[in-house]
């Protein structure tokens, strides 16, 4: 018998097993709390981002009910786009393959794209799970090539983004042709109000689980660079000649400023891929493989498109332009520094930025302002605050000195205090020269 962590799930064997083949050692935070309740067939909100583990949170718990004696479907997976769809089917094949023999499960992916013909001949023997976009699936149900009454589960995966694509329709419609007392799952970054009005229609006191993000100032590094009126283009060129990203997303706040900042770039000698929601699917598919191919060092993307694409090793995070909202920077940030790899966020700033900046602070963030000089990092005042460029400076550091308790022999993490504890008069100082101007 296994022993690990996922133990008090009381788990099927052969779930464990796949669990151990997966090389899971304990359960993340949303699988901790969404599992129990899907397991004894509760409706579950769990509001996470991508990398939370929120697929294996309805995976494992779907698997575990599956009964391969009955051949026909069982769980419906809706995701809004063809690669997160195939992302979820990867990962249950993967599963799949590590139950070998003893699972005899089947899987389907049903995306558009595809030859419609022959995934209605696949069809002809139901499969267990189906994974698709539900345009497709509708398709199929509404062809009569597919019967979802059957299924006992219902995930919508990446629900705001459903809803932001127009997609929330054809689930509904989906709904209305499974049965009533069908198991919802719903996985969401974000939950607008018109979510809730969904919610209300289909879902019965579901549990609803939020999983709030975690920084970890260890690992991650928060930096400001002022614009001052400079080409975006030229300021990241001069950016790339200090960092050596693994792989860098830089993220602007739309398509129009995605084409022209990845033009720029590579007008500039810079290789940037590119990637947003006006490509074909055809390229998004051929950028997505050589962004995971590792072909590039840059991509310049949007936050729609870079949304629950899981792209391992993202090292730096660039914002050609800030966010206008704070979840959408905790969300582009937590791109990197994921499973304790270091994470470095660099945005360009101006001053209509740094009120943003407040509330991520207020939030436990630390930023630096910097500029990079003759090829190196230096470090920058605020653009807009011309008191602290003058004597307020120095009061500040005299300040922070006095406040960190200095002690004979300097304890590790020192200098990082005596950072944040400026940071932090810098921050108050601010804010009492907002009020007396
Ligand atoms: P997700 O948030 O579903 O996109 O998952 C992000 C990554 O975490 C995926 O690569 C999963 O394989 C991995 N993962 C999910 N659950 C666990 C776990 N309990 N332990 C370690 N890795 C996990």
């Amino acid at each position: 018998m296994k022993n690990n962590n996922f133990d008090h799930f009381a788990f099927h064997p052969l779930l464990q097993d796949i669990i151990e083949k997966l090389g899971f050692k304990k359960p993340t935070e949303i699988q901790e709390k969404v599992i129990p309740g899907i397991l004894k067939g509760q409706s579950v909100i769990g509001q996470s981002r991508t990398g939370s583990g929120k697929t294996h949170a309805y995976l494992l718990p779907l698997f575990n009910k599956i009964d391969s004696s009955k051949q026909e479907v069982q769980f419906v997976i809706t995701a809004p786009t063809r690669e997160l769809a195939t992302q979820i089917h990867d990962e249950v094949r993967k599963m799949i393959h590590y139950a070998e023999k003893d699972g005899k499960w089947i899987a389907k992916l049903l995306v558009g794209g595809t030859d419609k013909q022959k995934m209605m001949d696949k069809l002809k023997t139901p499969p267990h799970i189906v994974v698709g976009t539900p345009g497709r699936i509708l398709d199929l149900v509404k062809e009569d090539a597919l019967s979802i009454y059957s299924a006992t589960s219902f995930v919508i995966d990446e629900a705001d983004l459903m809803l932001d694509l127009g997609f929330i329709n054809e689930v509904d419609q989906l709904l209305v042709r499974s049965k009533k007392d069908i198991q919802l799952m719903v996985f969401s970054a974000t939950i607008p109000q018109r979510l809730q009005h969904f919610f209300k229609k289909y879902l019965e006191n579901p549990i609803y689980v939020k999983i709030d993000e975690h920084f970890s100032p260890e690992t991650m590094e928060h930096r400001l660079i002022a614009r001052k009126h400079r080409d975006e283009a030229d300021i990241i060129m001069d950016i790339s000649k200090v960092i050596q990203p693994y792989l860098a997303i830089i993220f602007t706040n739309g398509k129009k400023q995605a084409n022209e900042l990845a033009k720029g770039l590579q007008e500039r000698g810079l290789d940037a891929g590119l990637i947003h929601g006006g490509l074909t699917p055809r390229e998004r598919k051929r950028v997505l493989k050589e962004i995971q191919g590792l072909r590039y060092q840059y991509v310049v993307a949007t936050d729609l498109a870079a949304r629950g694409i899981d792209i391992k090793g993202v090292s730096h995070v660039i914002n050609a332009q800030i966010p206008k909202e704070e979840e959408f920077y905790i969300h582009r940030v937590g791109r990197t520094a994921r499973a304790g790899m270091e994470g470095t966020a660099i945005s360009i700033y101006d001053e209509s930025d740094l009120k943003l900046v407040d509330k991520l602070e207020q939030k436990g963030l630390t930023f630096s302002y910097v500029e990079v000089k003759n090829g190196e990092w230096k470090e920058a005042k605020p653009w807009n605050e011309r008191h602290l460029r003058t004597k307020t400076t120095t009061n500040v550091e005299r300040e922070a000195w006095k406040q960190v308790s200095k002690t004979k022999k300097v304890k590790p993490g020192y200098k990082k205090k005596m950072k944040r504890q400026q940071e932090s008069i810098k921050r108050r100082l601010n804010k009492k020269s907002k009020y007396s101007k």
